[in-house]
């Protein structure tokens, strides 16, 4: 009986040595694997990029026991003006937050892999999304995540790109070149999507995935629907037009129980302090 016990303690130590290496492991690669690459400029080489940015690291991906519970965070635009608009220095001190605190920022095709294989990168992971794609993205955002080499996922408004407070197709090119965003789709029009009829919402999802493909030479695998409306159509439209998942607005964690077409985030406002921002992340996977 005791030599059961025994033989039980060392298979608990072995298993625990095995998560803490892991955990080690996930760090170096974590520090390492986010170094910023080299700008490259030509169009194929962007191309090319891009595939590279959208696949999977070298890094192992561990198996969770217990179903993935990602904390997908919300913001719009890095400014300053209402309750959707988080300045720009808050947005610096949450970035340096998540550097410090060793988290693994996920791309969207991570994000993807992640939910539906039911595994991480790392022991501390988040998803960065910000919507509409606003300009300020690039000119407030983009250095504060080249600066703590972290990652954010823009969902893009594909018929707004020629307004001026607005990305440019231009200037997403340019920006997915640095491997620290890519681009997810949030529709042509940024209309409520629960209020169209089956065909108008068919375009809205198809031609700003088409878009998106096309221009950025990647497949578009996330929808982020328009104020979060969505109903039973929508989901089965989005699965339809080649969405892996589809992202609302409801408040809380991700978890795929919710529905793949139906992942809950979390809002980020204006003034939060750092501390309710880290509670919003404190999620436990194993
Ligand atoms: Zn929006």
């Amino acid at each position: 009986m005791r030599r059961h016990w025994l033989i039980g303690g060392l298979s608990l130590l072995c298993l625990a040595g095995i998560w803490g290496g892991f955990a080690w492991h996930q760090h170096r690669l974590a520090a390492t694997a986010t170094q910023p690459q080299a700008t490259r400029t030509t169009q194929h080489d962007q191309a090319t990029t891009n595939r590279a940015a959208a696949k999977p690291t070298t890094t192992t991906w561990h198996h969770l026991k217990h179903p993935l519970k990602l904390p997908i965070l919300m913001y719009h635009s890095l400014s300053t003006g209402n309750q959707l608009r988080v300045p720009p220095a808050q947005f610096a001190r949450e970035m340096a937050y998540l550097k410090r605190h060793h988290y693994r920022t996920l791309s969207a095709a991570e994000a993807v892999r992640a939910l539906t294989t039911n595994s991480v990168p790392a022991r501390h992971v988040v998803w960065i999304t910000l919507d509409d794609a606003y300009r300020d993205n690039l000119t407030a955002g983009l250095p504060i995540l080249q600066r703590d080499h972290l990652h954010a996922t823009i969902n893009v408004i594909t018929g707004f790109t020629h307004k001026s407070n607005h990305l440019t197709l231009a200037q997403m090119t340019k920006m997915a070149t640095t491997n620290r965003v890519d681009f997810a789709s949030h529709t042509v029009q940024h209309l409520d999507l629960d209020e169209l009829s089956t065909s108008q919402q068919r375009r809205e999802l198809s031609a700003s995935k088409t878009w998106l493909d096309t221009h950025l030479h990647q497949q578009t695998q996330v929808l982020c629907y328009p104020a979060g409306r969505a109903n039973a159509t929508t989901r089965r439209l989005a699965r339809q037009a080649g969405y892996k998942v589809a992202l609302t607005t409801n408040e809380g964690v991700a978890q795929l129980s919710q529905g793949r077409y139906n992942l809950a985030r979390l809002r980020v406002t204006p003034g939060m302090s750092t501390a309710t921002f880290a509670t919003l992340l404190a999620v436990t996977n194993s």
